[in-house]
């Protein structure tokens, strides 16, 4: 494991973590931006190379956990705060995107709505099914969740039918290993069947369709991790660490909200993603 990695992941994520105080602002509606992305890409179907897409403005991902009254931690957000953020974010003007638009915006300049964010969920938790999604639904808003797939039909975790359920109202179901383990923990070609190569086509069966995206657990990544996993998935996300400028698709920032107010949650989007 490379403990330089988890180091300054763990700096970057006290840092929004801690930052997460202030205020932004922001309006503006459309749809998602799919005519124009079109136009924009029959044009240009060339692959933007690494460089390209680093240079590209970041978007906004957030991660949350769990979300729960009466536990405090950064891992945790109470109901009324999680509905809380999520009525700022549409009242100031956000779109919520998939992940495939997003891979569409960053290698083929495909157009994308006004405000752009992605909201992104942990380990499967059963709230994320109960009351997370309809929040977002209720707002117009899809997300993306990323299954540890061991926790199918466990207490607290979403079953199967659930995760279905998710994707055929629209949200992306991605994959967030079999166990949480960390991929620099994965070195033989057995450990990435185990926790990358069977648990994905277990997800695809549940959800009939292809699962293109994951979620590191802990966030952690090296680059021979992140340029394995590009064989794999369209992209990967990470918490907020360094991207990878050979295989950036793999190391797409998200920040983790904690317990926060709505405002603060904006200061803190706009400080990471250098989002207007
Ligand atoms: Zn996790």
């Amino acid at each position: 494991m490379n403990k330089k990695i988890i180091i300054i992941s763990t700096l970057f994520i006290v840092l929004i973590v801690s930052s997460c105080k202030h205020a932004n602002q922001s309006k503006g509606k459309t749809d998602n931006g799919t005519k124009a992305g079109k136009e924009v890409s029959d044009v240009n179907q060339t692959m933007n190379t690494p460089k390209q897409i680093i240079a590209k403005p970041e978007m906004p991902v957030l991660c949350y956990h769990r979300i729960k009254d009466g536990k405090k931690g950064d891992y945790t957000v109470s109901r009324a705060t999680f509905s809380s953020h999520i009525k700022m974010l549409a009242d100031s003007g956000y779109h919520s995107i998939l992940p495939l638009q997003l891979y569409d915006y960053l290698v083929y300049n495909k157009a994308l709505p006004e405000k752009p964010f992605i909201i992104s969920f942990d380990d499967s938790r059963v709230e994320h099914f109960a009351l997370a999604a309809p929040i977002l639904e209720k707002h117009g808003f899809r997300g993306v969740f990323f299954i540890m797939t061991i926790t199918y039909n466990k207490k607290n975790y979403m079953t199967k039918e659930e995760i279905a359920q998710l994707s055929k109202a629209g949200h992306t179901i991605g994959l967030h290993s079999w166990d949480h383990t960390m991929v620099t923990k994965y070195k033989e070609a057995t450990d990435w069947q185990k926790q990358v190569v069977e648990p994905k086509k277990m997800l695809e069966k549940i959800v009939s369709k292809k699962v293109e995206y994951w979620a590191y657990p802990n966030g952690v990544y090296d680059h021979k991790g992140a340029k394995d996993l590009s064989k794999h998935f369209k992209l990967s996300f990470t918490l907020f660490s360094k991207r990878d400028s050979i295989v950036p698709l793999q190391t797409i920032r998200r920040i983790i909200v904690p317990e926060c107010k709505p405002q603060e949650l904006l200061k803190s989007i706009r400080r990471a993603f250098k989002s207007k």
